[in-house]
């Protein structure tokens, strides 16, 4: 008799597991949102920033911005098939762009002109069920862009300004098959001259912002261009896409730190001349001080598309509390060194010359050893990406990635609200 009413509730209970498992399984495939992409040929030498990839693929997307981002608003898992697999995504929109961001450039005429930037969206993420993953992807009319860092081995996924269909010819490879070594003697980049006094004073006043602010600071930058950069990528909407992606990508080392770089505005101009780094550097800090003023920008950076005519890779103002240290120039194209420019080499570079707007130093950069890797935190003052050494995106926090004396992230910290009011 009892064994009879165990069974009939049995029963009732594979009924009502049945019955809310099917819903279950329609809600589940529901919730997948599948990037519509096409594998196709693409040639290693037709891409310059192929030069330390030893193996990629190639693929067109087609995505329609608000689709994609309703999915994403609506908690749809998004599944991108990537060199053979399913990478299944949580993601959440970041607006590093305002709504209405504008570009600055000139008409005919030599006026200065704004015009609207391309319809652009970023966002960060996990990779479904790997906490410590780290995602940063941005999307545009049929473009993907971004960095997706799982398994110790990053997928990269780039634009090129080759077409097919009409359609951008897109490349993916991972952090496997990326390898440079930039240790010979290379320094990415040189610090410029610091006043030490004024340095000293700033720690004074920082303290109490330490203690006090923990909230999300978010420091407005002008991204500019100049027209080699553009001819890299062969439209403007293409190198705008290209920035705001990396921008969104450096973002993931200052997530931790609750800072985050955002912008209202793109500047571009046209063919500028070559020089070294310092050259570069004096020319735009003195020629980019207005417009980051009438933007209401703290920070200014030139994404620049020619090989500085020395060994400087990026050069970033070194923090003194000041809006005169608010600059930094960065080589975005392969040089005649080992440097590539490779996807995670631009983003260390453009990471590593922010950090020092933030100040970062290079001597708490930290260093860690997960086998088969050692590791460095981006203020580390070689870029090493090799089959032993890799830099990471991130900052050195004085607790996962350093300790009392290896804490960058405690200067971000510390000087973020000032930065983020270098504005007027
Ligand atoms: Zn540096």
């Amino acid at each position: 008799m009892r064994k009879q009413i165990i069974q009939t509730s049995s029963l009732v209970l594979i009924g009502l597991l049945l019955l809310a498992s099917v819903p279950a399984i329609n809600a589940q495939s529901e919730n997948n949102y599948y990037v519509s992409m096409e594998n196709v040929d693409a040639k290693q030498e037709s891409v310059d920033s192929l030069k330390n990839v030893k193996s990629f693929n190639s693929a067109t997307f087609t995505i329609k911005p608000t689709e994609f981002n309703n999915a994403v608003n609506e908690n749809k898992i998004i599944i991108l098939q990537l060199m053979g697999e399913d990478v299944a995504l949580n993601l959440h929109e970041t607006h590093v762009m305002g709504d209405d961001t504008k570009v600055i450039t000139t008409d005919e005429k030599g006026n200065m002109v704004l015009v609207d930037a391309p319809d652009i969206r970023t966002y960060h993420g996990k990779v479904v069920g790997d906490e410590d993953s780290q995602v940063a992807i941005t999307i545009s009319n049929n473009l993907l862009a971004g960095m997706i860092d799982v398994d110790d081995n990053a997928y990269y996924i780039d634009v090129t300004k080759n077409e097919i269909g009409g359609k951008n010819i897109h490349i993916v490879y991972r952090a496997k098959s990326v390898e440079f070594d930039l240790t010979d003697g290379l320094l990415n980049d040189t610090d410029e001259g610091v006043d030490y006094d004024s340095r000293f004073e700033y720690y004074e006043t920082s303290d109490n912002l330490v203690l006090t602010s923990r909230a999300m600071t978010s420091i407005k930058i002008l991204p500019c261009y100049d027209r080699h950069f553009k001819n890299i990528y062969g439209s403007y909407a293409l190198a705008e896409f290209e920035i705001a992606d990396m921008i969104n990508t450096a973002n993931l080392g200052l997530d931790d730190h609750d800072a985050s770089l955002t912008f209202d505005y793109y500047k571009r101009y046209s063919y500028l001349d070559s020089g070294t780094g310092q050259e570069i550097i004096n020319f735009f800090k003195n020629d980019i001080s207005p417009y980051r003023d009438i933007t209401g920008s703290d920070l200014a950076t030139l994404f620049y598309g020619q090989d500085f005519e020395d060994t400087v890779l990026g050069m970033g103002s070194t923090y003194n509390g000041s809006s005169v240290q608010a600059y930094s120039v960065l080589q975005m194209v392969a040089g005649t060194g080992s440097y590539g420019a490779t996807y995670p080499e631009r983003c260390i570079v453009l990471t590593h010359e922010i950090g020092h707007n933030l100040d970062s130093r290079h001597n708490e950069h930290y260093e860690w050893i997960a086998t088969p890797y050692t590791y460095y935190t981006v203020m580390s003052p070689s870029v090493i990406y090799n089959s032993t050494h890799r830099v990471r995106t991130v900052f050195s926090d004085g607790d996962v990635y350093g300790d009392a004396t290896h804490n960058n992230g405690a200067h971000i910290e510390a000087c973020k609200d000032i930065v983020a009011a270098f504005r007027t």
